[in-house]
């Protein structure tokens, strides 16, 4: 049986689909749309899910005044809670996480929230934070790695108890909660596994929060970290922190194209306007600038040794190209493709509609084209009866045995191309590629990528380790060129400035501490 899971490290602990590469957010807030994609794991679920927050949507609205956590949300977020986590990459551990929990609870006190809430920091380098009913709040590590003081981190952290406590999932619109589940329909032609497939577009199609929403949450960050004694300017500090990531991604171009923000970010923007927002809001505070601390030691002691960019345990994304140091294997997708690390698969996304994903798992007696057999029943279920499989073509793929297999199958859609490449590699592991879109597609693009499955050489496995946050303190004579020239990034400079939230042409002073990003083999402190 051909495992849907990349690693089989992952099959137990993870249940789909996860990291949100794509989803370098400009705003801190996905609430809904990562439900409905964690609809992946059991989209009946989210349906149902969905279904509930239309009956809400439809009800009173829920009182700003004194927020509350109804016994429903709790039990929807204690549900949800498992596979979110799964789909983004799994818990970060140890004491960063320990930070951030505190650090959300003083702010959940002065929300009047105390002891309702669930702060996570997710094993995710997207630069993202959400809020789900039911009070669990996520962060990511690259949210952490991005800002500067812990009043900004608690800013985030605000910023979505804003959310939880005007109850703003609940509020959707109904033509956006109509958009998710025209996408969630993909899946009901009965099969769960394209639904998985499919859960890679529900996230381009997410739900957003209105403006006014964004605004309002906000306002209450900003109320809320003056209550917790935090300096409520460094929201601005925190939005701007987020515009120089999106500066410092779009500046990637062609270069990083797997970094891509997709077009619901775009059209969602964090403009000026907001962070002018943010700055007259905190006036309104009646505190000046730096009146109330922002502890940015607290921060870096916090960040130190945080792991950054990818996890090698779930192999490394570069561009178009991914490689897995433990799996010993590399591909490459064509110009126009993003790729979406997760633990359990890479998520591919193309022109055209095309979507799709990598996996892998051990190789069955009868070979590639048991393999295949399975996992064209898993993808189609019950319509493959309606399905067009075939003709496989055997062929060798860089020297490794390869099966390709079109599949052509009838939704209520449309008709539907399945292209499939499956791979046998040493130590009867198995790999595919499964791409998914309209059949009038054209497939030179499936064809190109493809070909680009490869084992890698043991020279390139040994440059592949993981990167971490080092703090250091700026010495004299310091400048950023010199400092950035230790970091592990071809982009070395503006990653470093970027990360610190420092004035490309600005002198540094000796003593302050700076975020470097290093790659080592054990971790860095
Ligand atoms: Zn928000």
């Amino acid at each position: 049986m051909p495992q849907i899971l990349k690693d089989r490290d992952h099959v137990a602990s993870v249940a789909y689909e996860g990291r949100l590469h794509l989803v370098h957010a400009v705003t801190p807030c996905r609430s809904l749309t990562l439900q409905l994609s964690s609809t992946s794991n059991t989209w009946r679920r989210a349906l149902r899910f969905t279904a509930a927050l239309f009956l809400a949507s439809c009800g009173p609205a829920a009182d700003n005044q004194n927020p509350r956590i109804s016994d429903q949300d709790r039990e929807l977020g204690a549900e949800q809670h498992p596979a979110l986590l799964a789909e983004f990459g799994g818990a970060y551990p140890g004491r960063q996480a320990d930070y951030v929990a505190a650090v959300g609870e003083k702010l959940a006190v002065s929300a009047d929230l105390e002891e309702q809430c669930t702060f996570t920091l997710v094993n995710s380098d997207v630069v993202n934070a959400f809020a789900v009913p039911g009070c669990y709040i996520y962060v990511t590590r690259g949210m952490l790695a991005l800002v500067n003081s812990e009043a900004e981190l608690a800013s985030v952290l605000g910023h979505e108890l804003g959310h939880i406590a005007a109850a703003h999932a609940q509020r959707q619109e109904q033509r956006s909660l109509w958009r998710t589940l025209a996408v969630l329909a993909v899946s009901l032609t009965g099969s769960e596994r394209l639904t998985q497939i499919a859960g890679q577009a529900a996230q381009f199609f997410g739900l957003r929060y209105s403006r006014k929403q964004e605004y309002d949450a906000d306002d209450f960050g900003i109320r809320v970290l003056k209550a917790a004694g935090y300096d409520p300017y460094a929201a601005g500090d925190m939005l701007a922190a987020l515009g120089r990531n999106e500066a410092y991604i779009m500046a990637s171009g062609g270069h990083d194209e797997a970094r891509a923000i997709p077009e619901w970010v775009r059209s969602h923007p964090l403009t000026e306007n907001r962070i002018e927002r943010a700055h007259e809001e905190a006036v309104k505070t009646g505190l000046k600038d730096n009146e109330l601390p922002e502890h940015e030691q607290a921060l870096l002691g916090a960040v130190r040794g945080l792991l950054y960019g990818d996890d090698p345990e779930q192999g490394f994304v570069e561009g178009r190209r991914f490689a897995h140091p433990v799996m010993l294997i590399a591909f490459e997708a064509p110009p126009g493709f993003t790729l979406t690390n997760s633990p359990q698969a890479v998520g591919l996304a193309g022109p055209d509609d095309a979507r799709g994903e990598f996996a892998g798992g051990p190789l069955p007696p009868d070979g590639l084209e048991g393999y295949a057999n399975t996992l064209i029943g898993q993808i189609l279920g019950e319509a493959r009866a309606q399905a067009q499989v075939g003709p496989a073509k055997r062929v060798r793929t860089n020297g490794l045995p390869s099966l390709f297999v079109p599949v052509r199958v009838a939704t209520q859609q449309g008709a539907l191309r399945l292209d499939i490449a499956i791979y046998a590699t040493r130590g009867g592991r198995a790999y595919h590629f499964v791409l998914v879109g309209p059949a009038t597609r054209p497939s030179s693009a499936s064809a190109a990528l493809f070909r680009s499955f490869r084992l890698l050489t043991p020279a390139e496995v040994a440059t592949l380790h993981a990167r971490y946050i080092q703090v250091v303190k700026v010495k004299l004579g310091d400048t950023a060129a010199r400092l950035a020239s230790a970091m592990a990034s071809d982009r070395g400079e503006a990653l470093f400035t970027m990360l610190n939230g420092l004035d490309p042409e600005a002198k540094l002073r000796p003593g302050t501490p700076v975020k470097l990003v290093r790659r080592s083999t054990h971790g860095v402190e």
